[in-house]
């Protein structure tokens, strides 16, 4: 059964609207959605915050993962950018990609994550949500009302698209988490409701017709590099926005064109690992390698 579609742009201009902060309208929002309290709905997610940092700091200890196609990048990106003139991110956006495959690999690893929107993207927010902490001084309740925001963005893409790369493709997994990124970061930073939403559409546009194509059918390759990638389309949208730039095509719209690529991408090319990256020459022998080491 499908989904009531959802408006991001009739909530952003209800906050608006109220002169609140989209925070503060997403907190109650999801505190009416649940039946729990503004202040239990907070401690949920401080409760997930939690497992993000970990997961962060498990990545960074250069874990393997399953399939043994990922691991230690998180480790070797940290490495190379500390103290390095070939430091070509800044220490924002440095850190932020670097607990993108810190968690990225944590999750191939077969390590504690919180799917956020899913598993396959769950490096995106907290990598955005660490590095705010630690580049702003930003405290756990601030980040968890982050969260919140996030997952008012997320309910919104689930409505009228999808969050899943088996359905829409990796738009929809890194891609929405990218969005939902980029509208946590301009919400933190003090931006109005309006720059989130242009955030949002700013971010996804960018990262529309992403394809799903895991070599060997495993959340490894391309997928934890791309949560690296779906932080840098997120710093590229949020900053943007926060400059003022607007976002031509509103977010709702871009959301709904997201849905419409997503239904006409081929079934090769939504985790079937049948299409893509995983046809290639060297993914093919990859997977008969892993397949054949583990019969
Ligand atoms: S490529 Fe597919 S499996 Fe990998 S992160 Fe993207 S949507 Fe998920």
């Amino acid at each position: 059964m499908a989904l009531t579609k959802l408006s991001l742009e009739e909530w952003l201009a209800a906050a608006a609207e109220q002169s609140v902060s989209f925070a503060d309208f997403c907190v109650e929002l999801q505190s009416r959605e649940m039946e729990r309290s503004s202040e239990d709905v907070i401690a949920k997610m401080e409760a997930m915050l939690a497992v993000m940092e970990q997961s962060i700091a498990d990545g960074l200890k250069g874990l393997r993962s399953k399939g043994g196609l990922v691991g230690g990048d998180g480790q070797r990106l940290q490495q190379c950018l500390m103290g390095s003139k070939q430091n070509l991110l800044g220490n924002f956006a440095g850190k932020a990609v670097t607990y993108a495959l810190a968690v990225g690999e944590a999750n191939a690893a077969m390590g504690r994550i919180v799917a956020a929107p899913t598993a396959g993207s769950s490096g995106v927010l907290p990598a955005v949500l660490f590095t705010l902490k630690e580049e702003y001084g930003f405290q756990s309740r601030e980040l968890a009302k982050g969260l919140i925001v996030a997952g008012v963005i997320g309910m919104v893409i689930a409505s009228r698209a999808s969050l899943s790369g088996a359905a829409g493709g990796c738009q929809a997994e890194c891609g929405s988490a990218g969005a939902m990124a980029a509208g946590v970061m301009v919400v933190l930073l003090g931006g109005t409701p309006e720059q989130v939403g242009h955030a949002v559409a700013i971010t996804l546009k960018n990262m529309l017709g992403l394809v799903c194509d895991p070599v060997a059918g495993l959340v490894e390759v391309p997928c934890v590099k791309r949560n690296a990638g779906a932080v840098a389309q997120a710093l590229v949208g949020a900053q943007m926005a926060l400059a003022g730039i607007k976002s031509v095509i509103p977010v709702d719209e871009v959301i709904d064109a997201m849905d419409s690529i997503g239904n006409s991408m081929h079934c090769s090319l939504k985790e079937t690992a049948q299409g893509g990256l995983a046809i290639t020459p060297t993914a093919l022998e990859l997977t008969e390698k892993i397949f054949e080491k583990n019969i």
